[in-house]
């Protein structure tokens, strides 16, 4: 048996200490709703593998799907057409809304998002030199590149970029919660604040949820936002790298909304495995660039293609998208019982479909409380549950968000798991 306290040291030991954020289990496999170390330790995964895994860990038509594909030699970059790729594209293309009619295959979600930037100050500048201005909201995350960190973060935590580049500019975000007033009026009255003309903007690019808390903004903002991004030429982008693929209970999270953004990025749960993410947008967006002038290796590569093509046909098939919505009512009841039953310490419980957040906070002043939160999410790892370390504002908000496969059953299993673990945390 591999000795995974020695395995956790040498990733101590070799790796950044950034990459050491979650509870400490060496992976050896995970099937379904359940991930085990190499002990045979058991845990009922509320995590997804980080909202990756929609159709569960290891679904034997995906792991048959990319071992074809490795078997037949398949594995090269994108550069050389594959008809794995060809096949892909059409699909994801036939079931978005029509004028969603081009997709640009890459590796991860922070390339989409980067891509998509690129994409909005091009279109701008055909436009007008000036209109290059990208809009985007506070405490989103877009990645972790240069570009995706710049458009997202807490304006605070991104001293290290040094000279403010004023072409990214943030607004609240209306989540009701930190930002109390959920009228598109605050969109407005933040650039008027800054001097910032509509004209003068490329792009608006938004989390179809804002991921650290599973908050969606109210449908007639979003509607408002699009009529504006309409009336004055500017782009609208949704990132649901995080929410896409059936994980709010739609197939496309921003069908919660009733619009249609120019741009969609998506990434994680497209596969619910292999590296893979993807741009869907408008083609005349899309088609900006000229043959080679927009590349990335490893970017739709066949083997993770394959993985995704099974992965859709999973979701359609088994009905996942409906089962997030009707069996995500059911967790959402029982985490607000819970959380009813802890108020003092529990801001809000918010969220759809297979994904919620709750933030947790000081029973005195109401901040967020990030100690109390971890020790619930390591009380749950004892007790075998698992969830990933504490995130959003102030890094207080757990995140629940089991694989769109999980029963009833499973459920409250994890249910009363977390509500004891919640009560051992506060004793
Ligand atoms: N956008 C959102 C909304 C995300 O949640 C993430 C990943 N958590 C990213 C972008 C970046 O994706 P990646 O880590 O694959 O670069």
């Amino acid at each position: 048996v591999p000795d995974s306290l020695a395995y956790l040291d040498q990733i101590a030991k070799f790796q950044p200490i950034a990459v050491d954020c979650q509870p400490p289990i060496l992976w050896d496999h995970a099937q379904g709703v359940h991930v085990f170390d190499p002990y045979g330790n058991k845990w009922l995964d509320f995590s997804s593998g980080v909202l990756v895994a929609n159709v569960g860990h290891s679904h034997p038509q995906i792991q048959q799907a990319a071992v074809n594909e490795i078997e037949r030699g398949n594995m090269f970059s994108y550069c050389f057409p594959s008809a794995t790729g060809a096949i892909l594209a059409k699909k994801i293309v036939d079931l978005a809304p029509s004028t969603l009619n081009k997709i640009f295959l890459l590796t991860t979600g922070s390339e989409t998002t980067e891509c998509a930037i690129k994409l909005c100050k091009t279109y701008g500048q055909s436009i007008d030199p000036n209109k290059k201005i990208i809009v985007t909201f506070i405490n989103a995350f877009h990645g972790r590149t240069m570009g995706a960190q710049m458009a997202g973060g807490a304006p605070q935590a991104k001293k290290w970029i040094g000279t403010i580049n004023t072409d990214f500019i943030q607004v609240p975000f209306p989540d009701g919660y930190h930002c109390k007033e959920r009228s598109f009026h605050v969109f407005e009255k933040t650039l008027a604040e800054m001097n910032i003309t509509p004209k003068q903007i490329a792009g608006v690019m938004m989390e179809s949820y804002q991921g650290g808390g599973a908050s969606f903004a109210p449908e007639e903002y979003v509607r408002k936002l699009r009529d504006f991004c309409d009336n004055h030429d500017i782009l609208l982008v949704f990132d649901e790298v995080q929410s896409g693929f059936g994980r709010t209970g739609k197939l496309f999270a921003f069908e919660h909304y009733g619009v249609i953004p120019d741009m969609v990025c998506l990434g994680k749960g497209i596969s619910s495995s292999l590296p893979l993410a993807a741009i869907l947008g408008r083609s005349d967006i899309l088609d900006q660039y000229g043959p080679g002038d927009m590349t990335s290796t490893h970017g739709g590569n066949p083997v993770s293609c394959a993985a995704a093509i099974a992965n859709i046909d999973i979701l359609i098939r088994e009905n996942l998208v409906e089962k997030a919505d009707e069996i995500g009512r059911f967790l959402f009841t029982g985490l607000k019982h819970i959380c009813d039953k802890y108020s003092l310490f529990i801001g809000e419980v918010r969220g759809r479909g297979m994904v919620y957040g709750i933030d947790i906070i000081h029973d005195e002043t109401k901040e967020p409380y990030a100690d109390l939160a971890f020790q619930i999410v390591q009380e749950c790892f004892y007790q075998g549950l698992l969830l990933f370390a504490p995130v959003g504002y102030g890094g207080a908000t757990i995140k629940i968000c089991p694989p769109l496969i999980i029963n009833d059953l499973q459920v409250a299993e994890g249910l009363q798991v977390f509500e004891e673990s919640f009560h051992r945390a506060i004793i």
